[in-house]
């Protein structure tokens, strides 16, 4: 098969292009054509000369991933779902908001962490994905859009690593992936806006803080060992203290001054005075050893599916909680869920190929828009259409 140009990071596609007997800067050109532009046909790259178009033609191309569906949700949340091959599907969302455009982007087909509250744990590990899979999603949606919506300007400003899987459980591919959205000649996102978010896999935030610093979130989810490795299998591998203490190392690579932690609110489990008091004491031991704040909270009232058995906490409760927290100095923003209708909120991601007989199902009862129902028939590469 043909080597597929969005697996390369700059540096990987100037290895590409000398090895085709081409000088460095032709690899740069080509990068901004891909990124920047969204082109995926080498005629369309009128600045390259014909002969190193030809070269490509044989030996490279541009293969973006088929688009199963998309949906957009009544707040203007759009959840595509991308073919990834072998039945395995993985969806990517797109969260607009005032100020900002974020992209949710998955990093594996299932997972292999198997966390409690989270359906795309359910679903067990398919595989990895590699890094023209994780770039593919981004350079399909931020064309996309600009297509759509009539512009040149960026349109995605954000990305966190959210959407399915472990980022950190897949270091090999995400690394090249990221630097490929922060790169000028590409999409140019800031470190501070590009998170990864990770259950925890201590060895490769380590890693993370030395090959691509960016900001990062970690879900914590629980205030004690016993609790988090109910919910949270990692845990039992690298316990809170091993986990908070490789946070603090982070910080001194981190692009931001602060660690996010994650915290999903789940009724009667996590959720009450005494797991707040418990966190602000556990946080208050590393507290001591940074200067001034040095984590956030970030509670995602829980995204309920069947098979999990758990229920999402009241919104009093989730209030009274964020109170406690910020009480007592630690900064804490209650996360506003977004795309449920079309269940593109957090945790709901199954990548499930039944998805899209469900999402038809839901367009007829909640007037779901599918703005592409043959998306992937016409658009057999996932080039941006
Ligand atoms: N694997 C990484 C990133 C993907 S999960 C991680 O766990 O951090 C992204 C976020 O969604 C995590 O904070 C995760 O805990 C949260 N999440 C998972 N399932 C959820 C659910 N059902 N409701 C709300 N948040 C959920
Ligand atoms: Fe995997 Fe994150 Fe879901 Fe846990 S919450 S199963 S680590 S995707």
């Amino acid at each position: 098969m043909a080597v597929n140009l969005l697996d390369f990071d700059l540096e990987g596609l100037t290895a590409f292009c000398e090895s085709l007997g081409e000088k460095r800067f032709r690899a740069t050109q080509l990068f901004r054509w891909i990124h920047q532009r969204g082109a995926a046909e080498f005629d369309a790259m009128s600045d390259l000369a014909k002969s190193l178009r030809e070269k490509l033609k044989t030996q490279a191309e541009v293969r973006g991933l088929p688009v199963l569906s998309q949906h957009v949700s009544a707040d203007g949340t759009i959840k595509w779902l991308f073919d990834v091959g072998d039945g395995n599907a993985v969806e990517t969302v797109f969260i607009p908001e005032d100020d900002r455009g974020t992209l949710c982007v998955s990093s594996q087909a299932g997972c292999a962490v198997g966390c409690r509250f989270c359906s795309t744990g359910h679903q067990g590990f398919s595989r990895n994905l590699g890094t023209g899979e994780i770039v593919a999603q981004l350079w399909h949606a931020e064309h996309f859009l600009r297509k759509h919506l009539g512009t040149t300007e960026r349109v995605v400003t954000n990305v966190v690593m959210m959407g399915m899987g472990e980022p950190l459980q897949n270091y090999a591919a995400l690394v090249p992936a990221l630097r490929v959205m922060l790169d000028d000649h590409a999409y140019g996102l800031s470190r501070r806006r590009l998170t990864v978010s990770t259950s925890g896999v201590v060895p490769f935030m380590d890693r993370l803080a030395q090959d691509c610093p960016v900001a990062l979130a970690v879900s914590l989810h629980a205030p004690n060992d016993a609790l988090r490795d109910s919910l949270v299998p990692l845990n039992r591998k690298y316990p809170l203290h091993e986990l908070l203490d490789a946070c603090d190392r982070y910080l001194a690579h981190a692009p931001r001054d602060f660690i996010t932690f994650e915290y999903c609110m789940l009724a009667g489990v996590n959720d009450q005075p005494e797991h707040a008091r418990e966190l602000i004491e556990l946080v208050r031991l590393y507290r001591s050893k940074a200067s001034g704040v040095w984590c956030k909270f970030n509670l995602i009232p829980f995204n309920p599916f069947p098979a999990s058995g758990l229920h999402r906490s009241d919104a009093a409760t989730v209030q009274a909680f964020a109170r406690l927290l910020n009480e007592a100095g630690l900064v804490t923003t209650v996360r506003k869920t977004r795309g449920d209708d079309i269940d593109a909120a957090c945790g709901q991601l199954a990548g499930d190929v039944r998805d899209r007989t469900r999402a038809a199902e839901r367009m007829q009862q909640r007037r779901t828009v599918v703005l592409h129902p043959v998306a992937a028939a016409a658009s057999p590469t996932g080039a941006p259409t």
